[in-house]
């Protein structure tokens, strides 16, 4: 027998409770803000749009919030989720650091979304709803909701952006095995739909006028509701299974990490992994034998694409989660919510703003970033692939570059650092952007910093 690589937990293992960062904030988050109001929202705001379980989840403070068993039932189709020790690609960049990486590509959509989808389609049964409405860009978040709600029996109706629909068919076709309904947007099935097709009836569609015609159709029907994948608090919470499951692999290893790596769109994977170790730096002592590492020495880092900078590059105010503006005020980091980031192929990166628990971390100097260019980050998940298999999503490629240059910096100091890596999913409806890589015709687009300083200028003035 060689060395141990694959660390796996029993089905039994799977948490009971998700965990709540807010409940070890040192200062509570700032409210969301009702545009129309300017005053903090209130849960009868949301009511339309969301279940209020989610609501409540959204603003709850306390630190443990249980899993339902029905949601626990599903997730054991994939969790828990192995961790794995890269030795591989230790050996292969001869590096003295212990390379790890929680792997979330083994659920049936190929990434961490159905944590939270899955417990989305739940609540929504539960509160007597019977379709959920979303938008979707390159698929991703679409074929998670459509699996969650086919396992609860529910009608999902997904926008998926106009210019995706078309180049990227596969992601849609997964929907639609999976029972959903899925329509390019803009479409004519809603006001907001046909007044873009009015101007363009061309139009290739965006993210903003998606979200749009999702909620214009959540209002309008009783028993319709809306459903988001990342940014809010209660789908970070959701995603914390990942971090709760990695802290009893690493106690079973008798290892902690030093440093750990996650690529950052909304910020819902990297937080999963990452917010039950930043509870034990928060509180200054862990619920696991940490192995001699001190949790105050934790460091913790995100990775973004240089042309989508909101960590590295965002102003920290409020602003509207959505381009079209329906959303409440968030404080977050942003780039203004009507900046549309260049087409790189992480597609699931291209969101003007980050989850304010993250930003509130940020600021608190908890967490710090970096920010790559696409092809720096193909290098890197290339050289993954070669190592270890996998080939995975241009999303998580950007922190593989990161934590495989933390490691080479190891080779040169001598540390034996731990090093984890949050890989969120695979690449394999992504292989487009592999061929144009290896062909070397990926763009590295610079920051499009004038686009960023307009758009920021319309943030509301609070
Ligand atoms: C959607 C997605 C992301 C980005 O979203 P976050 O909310 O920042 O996690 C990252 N990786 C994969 C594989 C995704 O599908």
């Amino acid at each position: 027998m060689g060395k141990q690589i694959k660390y796996m937990l029993d089905e039994d293992k799977i948490p009971k409770k998700w965990y709540n960062i807010q409940a070890d904030l040192p200062t509570p988050l700032d409210p969301p803000i009702n545009p129309k109001t300017k005053n903090p929202v209130e849960p009868e705001d949301l009511a339309p749009i969301f279940p209020m379980e989610l609501i409540k989840q959204e603003i709850s403070t306390d630190r443990w919030i249980p899993i339902p068993e029905e949601v626990r039932e599903v997730y054991r189709l994939w969790r828990p989720t192995p961790l794995y020790r890269a030795r591989r690609l230790e050996e292969a960049l001869e590096t003295p650091a212990k390379m790890y990486y929680n792997w979330e590509g083994v659920s049936p959509p190929g990434s961490h979304k159905p944590n939270t989808s899955v417990a989305q389609a739940y609540y929504n049964k539960k509160e007597g709803n019977e379709k959920i409405t979303t938008e979707t860009g390159a698929g991703q978040w679409g074929s998670a909701l459509a699996f969650g709600t086919m396992l609860f029996g529910l009608d999902a109706e997904i926008y998926m952006v106009s210019a995706s629909y078309d180049q990227k068919p596969y992601r849609k076709i997964l929907m639609e095995t999976w029972g959903a309904n899925c329509y390019p947007s803009p479409s004519d099935r809603t006001e907001s739909g046909r007044e873009v097709l009015k101007g363009d009836p061309d139009s290739p569609g965006s993210l903003g006028v998606a979200i749009s015609e999702a909620i214009e159709i959540a209002m309008k029907e009783e028993t319709t509701k809306y459903a988001l994948g990342s940014v809010l608090n209660y789908v970070l919470l959701h995603q914390t299974v990942q971090g709760l499951e990695c802290k009893k692999q690493f106690e079973m290893i008798g290892d902690y990490p030093d440093h750990i790596f996650g690529c950052t769109g909304g910020g819902s994977n990297f937080a999963g992994l990452f917010l039950p170790f930043a509870g034990d730096k928060l509180r200054g002592e862990s619920d696991i034998n940490t192995a001699g590492h001190d949790v105050q020495d934790l460091k913790i880092t995100h990775c973004e694409p240089a042309s989508c900078p909101t960590l590295t590059k965002g102003l920290y105010l409020y602003d509207h989660g959505d381009a079209a503006g329906y959303t409440p005020y968030l404080k977050m980091h942003s780039l203004g919510h009507s900046f549309i980031p260049p087409p790189i192929h992480a597609g699931g990166l291209r969101y003007h703003g980050d989850a304010p628990i993250l930003c509130k971390l940020q600021k608190e100097g908890v967490t710090d970033a970096v920010a790559f260019h696409q092809n720096e980050t193909f290098k890197a998940a290339h050289t993954f692939a070669q190592a270890e298999g996998f080939v995975i999503a241009p999303e998580t490629s950007h922190c593989a570059k990161a934590w495989i240059d933390e490691a080479l910096k190891c080779k040169k100091t001598g540390e034996q650092k731990t090093l984890l890596m949050a890989n969120s999913g695979h690449g394999h409806f992504d292989l487009g952007a592999y061929e144009a890589y290896h062909k070397g015709e990926l763009i590295d687009y610079e920051y499009p910093k004038e686009l960023a300083e307009k758009a920021l200028a319309e943030a509301p003035d609070i």
